[in-house]
C-alpha cells in the first residue's frame, strides 16, 4: 500500500466506530470479487449480505471514486473466521453457497445511481494508470 492508500485508510478509519472497520471504493472492488470477504459465513441465516453497508466516506473528496465506501458491520463467527481467512491467503475465491448473493450485492451496488458513477471514476483511473504503465515500456 503505497502513500496514498495509507492516508485513504487514514481518512477512512477516522468515520468508524471503535469496532467498525470502513473502507474505501477500490478495497471494495476488491472485496467483492471474494464471496469469503463479501458476505457473512453460513452460521444462522448466513451466508448474508449485511456484512457489509455503504457508507459515503465524508473526508474524501466527490470527484474521488474512492468516496463511495463500505463499512463492515459484522463479523464471521470464530470458526469460520479462521477457516476463511486461510482460504483468501490461500488464494481461494469461490464459495458456491454463496455465489449467488454476492452477484446479487455486486448488481445492487451499480443499480445504485451515485455509487456506480463512483465505480465508473475507479475503473478509469485505473485503465489510465494500466494505459501509462503501458506506454513506459
Ligand atoms: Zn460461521
Amino acid at each position: 500500500m503505497g502513500r496514498e492508500g495509507r492516508q485513504l485508510r487514514r481518512q477512512s478509519s477516522q468515520q468508524a466506530d471503535a469496532n467498525e472497520m470502513i473502507v474505501t471504493g477500490s478495497v471494495w472492488d476488491y472485496v467483492e470479487t471474494n464471496d469469503y470477504l463479501a458476505v457473512t459465513c453460513t452460521c444462522g441465516a448466513g451466508p448474508s449480505a449485511s456484512l457489509w453497508s455503504d457508507v459515503t466516506i465524508d473526508k474524501i473528496h466527490e470527484g474521488d471514486g474512492e468516496r463511495a465506501g463500505r463499512r463492515l458491520t459484522s463479523k464471521w463467527c470464530a470458526i469460520h473466521g479462521a477457516e476463511y481467512c486461510a482460504a483468501v491467503l490461500a488464494g481461494d475465491k469461490v464459495r458456491p453457497e454463496a455465489r449467488e448473493l454476492v452477484e446479487s450485492v455486486k448488481k445492487a451496488q451499480r443499480a445504485d445511481n451515485l455509487r456506480a458513477v463512483q465505480l465508473k471514476r475507479r475503473e478509469q483511473r485505473r485503465n489510465q494508470r494500466y494505459g501509462l504503465s503501458r506506454l513506459g515500456r
